[in-house]
């Protein structure tokens, strides 16, 4: 036996990077201090011991507006997402097509390859998420059906490079999952999403869906959140309709995590893992070992353990801009994440040869 412990992705940038972006007239020297932020990134990445890294993706402006960027044919006034602490975050519109993006996630997966023999976790933005950029109001000579078809084509390619380039996995990030209950508490947007990023799934084979994964959450933009007031009960049967092999589950700020796992428990499929969140990226505190050992061992009280893994509730940073977790935290949470997960497989090692 041996549990998968995976991280979501995005590490804090330091204060440095941070200027450097937000104020580039400045004249810093971006391009260094990309590279400066990637390779102390993956060293310090590779001290937690973790089996499995990401770059941080110190480089993305955001987990979802990467593949915007360079893009011309945007306007700034798209869908808002308001967060429980009153701040928001904007999405831009298209104007005109073709849509094409403006940059792939492979590019971050290479860069991050060069630089360690660990295995190499990519995510990558749904194409659901990208589809609000659409206007409501249509676009003269391109169509909401064109847009989608370009919109997909783009999503799978983001994805087939990733694979092609030897990534551990690929996971969509889909926080609008539990998002779109709250806009639409019939359901019926949350299903829309997940035929949309289906329609990429279904492009892969079984061996590529294996390694294909979806990243939910309440989301986690200046230690805030989104949607946690939506029921998790509400959302997981749907969730468990998309077809990938990994599912990377916030848990650890769950009020109640008996009612979230029971219900992971009835609607996970045989073929599919629950990579369950054991680490509140929110909270400020650091997690023991031994905390994250418990939240293992609970876990598997209700999910088999070939089908559970653990992971990150979130990513410590998914805006570039955000700096209410240090660096110094996200990693010493990374590392509780991985030593209390070795605690819990020992244990269920133990308990295992014990009924033996
Ligand atoms: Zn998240």
């Amino acid at each position: 036996m041996k549990l998968a412990t995976e991280p979501i992705g995005s590490i804090p940038r330091t204060p440095e990077l941070i200027a450097a972006i937000t104020a580039p007239a400045n004249g810093a020297d971006l391009r260094s201090l990309y590279e400066k932020a990637i390779s102390e990134t993956i060293s310090a990445f590779e001290q937690t011991g973790s089996p499995v890294i990401t770059d941080g993706e110190q480089t993305k402006s955001s987990f979802a507006t990467y593949p915007l960027e360079g893009l011309t044919n945007l306007s700034p006034e798209g869908m808002t997402i308001n967060f429980e602490d009153g701040h928001s975050r904007q999405l831009p519109l298209i104007t005109s097509g073709p849509f094409r993006y403006g940059n792939f996630a492979v590019k971050y997966l290479k860069a991050a390859q060069q630089q360690t023999k660990l295995p190499v976790k990519q995510a990558v933005i749904s194409a659901s998420a990208l589809s609000l950029i659409y206007p409501q109001g249509g676009i003269e000579g391109y169509s909401q059906a064109e847009f989608m078809t370009d919109l997909l084509n783009e999503c799978e390619k983001d994805i087939r490079q990733c694979l092609e380039q030897g990534a551990y996995k690929v996971q969509m990030d889909f926080t609008e999952g539990r998002l779109s209950l709250k806009l639409d508490p019939s359901g019926g947007v949350l299903k829309h999403f997940i035929d949309v990023n289906n329609q990429v799934f279904n492009r892969f084979g079984a061996a590529d869906r294996e390694k294909l994964g979806v990243h939910v959450c309440p989301g986690g933009d200046h230690d805030s959140t989104h949607s946690a007031d939506v029921d998790y009960a509400d959302f997981l049967p749907q969730l468990f309709n998309l077809n990938v092999g990994s599912f990377y589950l916030q848990l650890a700020s769950e009020p109640d995590h008996v009612k979230v796992l029971k219900t992971i428990k009835q609607y996970l499929k045989p073929n599919q893992k629950a990579f369950i969140g054991v680490i509140d990226v929110l909270n400020p505190k650091v997690e023991t070992k031994e905390e994250v050992r418990d939240r293992v061992l609970e876990a598997a009280h209700y999910i088999p353990v070939d089908q559970l893994g653990t992971t990150d509730d979130c990513g410590f940073s998914p805006f570039c801009d955000d700096v209410s977790t240090t660096r110094e935290t996200a990693f010493a949470k990374i590392k509780a994440r991985v030593d209390g997960t070795k605690l819990a497989e020992a244990q269920l090692i133990h308990e295992q040869q014990e009924t033996a």
